[in-house]
């Protein structure tokens, strides 16, 4: 058995991002950025109004007050998408709306509220400072300044920077694509009657809508029973995937045939069993075209293992860093445990006032699935500990579902 922190290693040393590819700004969502983003042009584009008002000589304004408005007169008119004709002379003023132009002439703008209309003249009812209420052009971004560098995932903020920054199409890194294959006579569909000894085949609907939430494309999800020429042929499929995860038949048992088919097929072992709970049995090999996970089929186990190992490597493999789904939190209360293997225990996460407390699920069975409801993080527990104390500091693999 190897440890868990050796078998993610072994993992990661073997994933390189995958070749990039020019992908629709709208369809960009969740990949990461393989080229470094300019703008062409400042943003925003031109010196525009913050306010509805009047565009105004902050100098005309002077001694303006409630009580003695200063009148001046209403040449034009400049909104949004409308620039004004006229440039704004001594005396005048120019009608103006939020994110309209800001006129020749005018260094200031006078709020609606801060003035009148009578006689086809504007009242201003206090002095203006310069610059007032005026964005300038090139405030969020100098044309030309870098606003994204390779590697950033795109989230919702970063595609309204990019459309800000005139770009319809990015370079990002292709989406590893995945075939899921579960193991197992017993296992039925959600559909199906419940036969004797069945067992509904859970692990074939997390597994891949794990998959799809760490962005990768799950290119099939099959099924296939405990025979080894059924495995090997359906496993075969499979591998015409970067990554092929294979749920259940990877153990001791008299009718696990995932290895031998594994290596009928010419994949290559790179380790078999992790000394980790649940999650024990968990094979990782490759072939040329890509990697292969055996992942144990009780269904808590086979969740485990998939965000422990298989997605990091999904991460890697579309430019991101898994690291980053690292952090610490304090341990909510007691946890026992024997040293001998790493616990990973699905925890949900408090912020209190000394930080982030990981509260540990009560059921702990790796075939009590609903023991993952609810969860935010997996608290990893070392090998070598024993019992470890409420309060403790512990290490937390972060699950990202907010
Ligand atoms: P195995 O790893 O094949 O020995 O399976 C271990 C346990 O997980 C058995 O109780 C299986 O019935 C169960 N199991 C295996 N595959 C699945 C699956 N796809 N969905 C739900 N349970 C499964
Ligand atoms: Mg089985």
């Amino acid at each position: 058995m190897i440890e868990i922190e050796e078998a993610r290693r072994l993992v990661l040393e073997r994933v390189s991002p995958l070749p990039s590819e020019s992908v629709e700004l709208r369809r960009s969502l969740g990949r990461v950025l393989a080229e470094d983003v300019a703008s062409p042009e400042n943003v925003p584009a031109f010196d525009s109004s913050a306010m509805d008002g009047f565009a105004v000589r902050a100098d005309d304004t002077r001694g303006a007050r409630r009580d003695s408005p200063v009148r001046l007169g209403i040449v034009d008119e400049s909104r949004a998408g409308h620039p004004a004709r006229a440039s704004l002379g001594a005396g005048q003023a120019i009608a103006i709306s939020t994110g309209a132009v800001i006129p020749t002439g005018a260094d200031s703008v006078v709020r609606v509220e801060e003035t009148g209309l009578r006689d086809g003249m504007v009242e201003v009812r206090c002095e203006v400072q310069a610059r007032r209420d005026i964005r300038y052009a090139g405030e969020d971004i100098r044309g030309g300044d870098t606003v994204l560098q390779s590697g950033v995932r795109l989230g919702p903020a970063e595609l309204g920077v990019l459309a800000s920054s005139a770009r319809s199409c990015v370079v990002c890194h292709r989406r590893p694509t995945v075939r899921v294959l579960t193991t197992g006579d017993e296992l039925v569909g959600p559909e199906e009657p419940l036969r004797p000894g069945a067992v509904r085949n859970s692990n074939a609907y997390s597994i891949p809508a794990l998959a799809e939430r760490v962005g990768a494309e799950v290119a099939g999800v099959a099924a296939a029973s405990d025979d080894p020429d059924v495995t090997r042929a359906a496993i075969a499929q499979t591998l015409e995937s970067d990554v092929t995860v294979i749920c259940g038949g990877v153990s001791v048992g008299a009718h696990d045939y995932v290895k031998q088919a594994l290596a009928d097929l010419g994949v290559e072992e790179v380790f078999w069993r992790v000394a980790l709970k649940p999650g024990k049995p968990t094979w990782f090999g490759r072939h040329p075209g890509g990697l292969v996970f055996g992942l144990p089929g009780n269904p808590v186990s086979a969740m485990v293992t998939f965000i422990l190992l298989v997605r990091p490597a999904l991460i890697a493999l579309g430019g991101g860093q898994p690291e980053r789904l690292r952090t610490t939190a304090r341990l909510e209360r007691d946890y026992q445990k024997c040293p001998g293997r790493a616990h990973a225990v699905r925890c949900s996460l408090e912020l209190l006032e000394d930080g982030w407390h990981a509260r540990a699920a009560e059921r702990h069975g790796s075939h009590i699935l609903t023991s993952m409801l609810g969860a935010h993080a997996l608290a990893i527990i070392p090998t070598a500990c024993g019992d470890v104390p409420a309060g403790e500091r512990v290490e937390i693999e972060l699950l990202g579902d907010g």
